[in-house]
């Protein structure tokens, strides 16, 4: 199989790269095997990438551990930054045909792609800014000693990213990895290999050296098992499942103890209290859950409102959603795409038809949308109690679960009765309201009068079994770090 096609687009035609990116340079994988990848709005393949195998990370890694010892000690720090920069300006060049990438693979609207690869490109920016400006301490202990911390680099990362933002979770892992100095092993998701692919050739021309960083197509239980295993990578970074978080600690501590930062899974309360603004409050409980189809880990998917404005709230909350435009996602006026495969598809039509044996109420949708492709129909559940699978498992998919409240109190102990903890939203217009409730939430993320707005600036990640560690922001930063303290003696006089 040839290492490039020519692939067509409604908006573009470009060349796809199908090889596996090491050493700067698009190679077949070692055992020759490929897979395809699935369009998610006709289900029928775009096309067959090269796959990774335990060998190909071999390989990966030895050119990563390679680039690390080597020629990236080399590069000063300015100019790891300018590499960034220019990325950057590559990801804005090509925004066309990166958008349309993620929206052919994973489904994704192309209004929303290139709302995706516009962030991608300013977390790429914004972290080549910080390449020069991670410092250390000094700090007086004695007259006879100089102690000074630097904070080195960790050394080779391994990177696991998810299929529901396949160029914005490229960015987020290889911006603040880079920028610190490390290199970098990336594997993209099964479902979505294509838009990583396409920037591994911008890697390329960004003038990056061989080796610093590597992307690789490859399935999980393989090639992301044998990163998170591998005696010489030094951090892993993963975002997805829980499940798989959990195989990926396990698997840093049997092998060689690498550091492990974990973006996971959510269930996230939207509360709306009876003093909100109530166009505000639907916009964004609307844009919190139907947004990206719901397949988004901070996704508002427990909508909580209070009793005062609840029968109200709904029956305007469902008016919104049933006007979310599902279809094409070339289309400009498409809001909604599929979901990103067959299998995710079923998953979530499951949690419905268990949504309606439990009890609940499907107050709007509940049933796929046409009869092609992997739509599902936003879909409003009522109804709902606190133990319900519905209300206390992620479903990832366009399915909200609506819960009535009394008061402050309630609306804190029903939003934190989670075993996840990634963010939440406050909808008010008292401040104090706002301001207590955002610190009794037990989320990484609070959005007060909004919803699903995410910085690069910024640190978003989990409390509980949403994850380890945060991605974005300066905080980002000291996931990539290690500090090492040295402790110069100025006297010669003896001890
Ligand atoms: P997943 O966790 O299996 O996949 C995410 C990434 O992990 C992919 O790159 C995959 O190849 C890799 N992976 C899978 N098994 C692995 C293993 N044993 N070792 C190392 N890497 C492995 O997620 P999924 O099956 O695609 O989706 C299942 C559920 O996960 C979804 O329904 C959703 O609830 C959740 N999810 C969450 C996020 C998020 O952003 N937090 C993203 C995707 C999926």
């Amino acid at each position: 199989m040839s290492l490039s096609t020519s692939i067509q687009t409604p908006n573009v035609t470009y060349e796809q790269p199908l090889g596996l990116f090491i050493n700067n340079e698009f190679v077949k994988g070692v055992e020759g095997k490929t897979f395809e990848t699935v369009n998610p709005t006709t289900e029928k393949p775009i096309v067959a990438v090269h796959e990774a195998t335990e060998k190909d990370v071999d390989v990966a890694v030895s050119a990563a551990r390679e680039a690390f010892e080597g020629v990236w000690r080399t590069v000063t720090p300015s100019n790891r930054g300018r590499m960034l920069t220019k990325l950057a300006d590559l990801f804005e060049r090509d925004m066309e045909i990166l958008a349309s990438i993620e929206a052919l693979d994973n489904g994704k609207a192309i209004t929303m792609a290139k709302l995706d690869v516009g962030n991608a490109a300013g977390c790429l920016r914004y972290y080549g800014g910080w390449a020069d400006k991670i410092v250390g301490q000094t700090i007086d202990t004695n007259t006879e000693t100089f102690s000074y911390t630097r904070h080195e680099p960790i050394g080779v990362c391994g990177q696991i990213i998810p299929w529901n933002f396949p160029i914005l979770m490229w960015s987020w892992k290889i911006g603040p990895a880079i920028a610190a100095g490390n290199t970098v092993v990336l594997k993209t998701a099964e479902q979505t290999p294509l838009s990583g692919l396409y920037a591994a050739k911008l890697i390329q021309e960004a003038g990056f050296p061989p080796g610093v960083i590597n992307i690789i197509s490859g399935l999980g239980r393989t090639a992301g098992a044998a990163i998170s295993s591998h005696m010489d990578i030094d951090k892993v970074a993963f975002t997805g499942s829980t499940l798989v978080g959990r195989m990926i600690l396990q698997a840093a501590a049997k092998s060689n103890l690498k550091k492990v930062t974990l973006e996971l899974g959510g269930k996230s309360p939207n509360i709306v209290f009876n003093d909100a603004d109530i166009d505000n409050a639907i916009t964004w409980s609307n844009f919190g859950i139907f947004y990206n189809h719901g397949q988004c880990c901070c996704a508002g998917s427990r909508l909580l409102v209070q009793e005062g404005i609840y029968d109200k709230f709904v029956a305007r909350f469902k008016e919104r959603a049933a006007q979310n435009k599902l279809g094409n996602p070339f289309e400009q006026e498409t809001f909604q795409g599929p979901q990103v495969s067959q299998l995710q598809f079923e998953r979530i039509m499951e949690y419905i038809e268990h949504g309606k044996k439990e009890g609940a109420t499907v107050a709007l949708g509940g049933d796929r949308h046409g009869k092609e492709g992997y739509f599902i129909k936003p879909t409003i559940f009522t109804d709902v109690k606190p133990d319900m699978k519905i209300a206390q498992e992620e479903i990832f998919g366009p399915v909200i679960v609506v819960q009535k409240f009394k008061d402050e109190a309630e609306a804190i102990k029903i939003g934190n009765d989670s075993t996840y903890g990634l963010a939440a939203g406050v909808h008010t217009k008292d401040l104090n309201t706002a301001i207590r409730v955002s610190n009794a939430l037990r989320a990484g993320t609070v959005w007060v009068n909004n919803y699903n707005l995410i910085n690069y600036q910024a640190p978003f990640g989990g409390f509980k079994e949403s994850g380890i560690g945060r991605e974005l922001g300066s905080y980002a930063l000291e996931n990539y770090t290690q500090i090492k303290t040295v402790h110069h003696r100025l006297s010669d006089a003896p001890f």
